[in-house]
């Protein structure tokens, strides 16, 4: 199989290949191509698995999902992505695999017509929603065209995500992201302050603005200590610059901690309480829920999208209406408030997470081969 990404930086879609991959590796022989050079490459290498760089020009790779609109798109990246396009084909024709899998939007995109030219079958594998949320009208018009036609079969990791393309007639799975169940959280020792946590890029659709703003509301004073883990990742420098200013006006200096990017993020969630996931719009599957909840720690998530797949509100998790810094605020006093039910959620949540382990979504990713492959 061959596998195409045209970003080789650690964000969620491509960690999550990364953790597919191995999953798949008994029934699977894995070649990716990354329209890059980043810390992606050795990361598969590391895992065994072989990987090559086919360039792509900075302006088609970069393009801003704003700038798509077929009557005003640059003519200098139309042809630059008709000439990967005829690259990419051309080394499928020499790789001659049974199966393209593209990981992300882009890929989807240039890897379902190079298929096509090289008469192997696509699966498309859609991470975000196809609604204005995600990506302005021309864009999304533009992937719903192409999702419908060009790929054999399209993978959503959630039922919201395939709900925001689906047609009738098109070959599709569901089948969410797989996370690793780390060891879980020990039990904290009670004269600790609490910490509650983000974890995930830094952009302001993740939210991070929304939860320091529901932190200070819910903490106005006392130990209780914010974690905000991840680092800006495609550009939103200024937003991590406005969450720094923003702790200065909430007056929570010294109780804010930017960890910046890591490598290790079990080792972060061993060190929270509460996890937060407080992304404003409705997220196609939501990671770094799962991985909270795999850690066993109560976490509170937009009930919207992928996360409220994910989390029976009150069960095995709370659920908040997106964006909303009030009834944020509200459910971390509650948890802070209440230790015995911080612990039956996270209990809870480390036992729905085994829906996620690698092995438990390896087999689905499996059966829409064969399916695909008529096997
Ligand atoms: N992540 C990481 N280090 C960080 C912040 C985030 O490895 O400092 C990982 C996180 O653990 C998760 C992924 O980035 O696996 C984010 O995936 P998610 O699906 O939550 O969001 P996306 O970035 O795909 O929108």
């Amino acid at each position: 199989m061959v596998y195409l990404d045209h970003c080789a930086r650690l964000s969620g879609a491509e960690l999550a290949l990364l953790r597919l991959l191995p999953a798949l590796d008994e029934d699977v022989e894995a070649h990716v191509i990354l329209g890059e050079n980043g810390p992606l490459v050795s990361r598969l290498k590391a895992v065994g698995v072989t990987t090559e760089v086919l360039p792509m020009i900075e302006t088609a790779r970069g393009l801003a999902r704003e700038s798509v609109h077929l009557s005003r798109f640059p003519p200098a990246t139309l042809l630059h992505t008709a000439r990967y396009i005829t690259e990419v084909a051309r080394r499928l024709r020499q790789l001659r695999p049974d199966l393209v899998h593209t990981n992300s939007l882009k890929a989807g995109l240039y890897g379902s017509v190079a298929g096509r030219l090289a008469r192997v079958p696509v699966i498309w594998h859609l991470r975000e929603q196809l609604t204005p949320d995600h990506l302005p009208a021309a864009a999304a018009s533009l992937v719903r065209a192409a999702v419908h036609r060009l790929p054999t079969a399209v993978i959503a990791n959630s039922r919201s995500t395939l709900g925001s393309v689906a047609t009738p007639g098109l070959v599709s799975s569901v089948i969410a992201s797989p996370v690793e169940l780390g060891p879980s959280r020990g039990t904290r020792r009670s004269e600790e302050p609490l910490r509650v946590g983000m974890v995930g890029r830094i952009a302001p659709i993740k939210g991070q603005h929304v939860f320091l703003e529901a932190f200070a509301r819910a903490f106005p004073q006392g130990p209780t200590r914010a974690v905000i883990v991840g680092t800006a990742m495609f550009g939103e420098t200024d937003y991590e610059e406005q969450l720094r200013r923003q702790v200065g006006f909430l007056g929570l200096e010294g109780r804010v901690e930017m960890a910046g990017f890591r490598e290790d993020v079990g080792e972060e969630l061993g060190r929270l309480d509460v996890l937060v996931q407080a992304s404003v719009i409705a997220e196609g599957f939501g990671q770094v829920v799962v991985e909270g909840m795999a850690a066993g720690l109560p976490v509170v998530a937009p009930g919207a999208g992928g996360p409220a797949e994910i989390i029976t509100d009150g069960r095995d998790g709370l659920l908040v209406p997106p964006g909303d810094v009030p009834a944020l605020a509200a459910s971390l006093r509650r948890l802070a408030g209440d230790e015995a039910l911080r612990h039956r959620l996270g209990e809870a949540a480390r036992k729905r997470a085994l829906d996620f382990t690698p092995a438990a979504i390896a087999p689905q990713v499996l059966a829409l081969y064969r399916t695909v492959l008529g096997r």
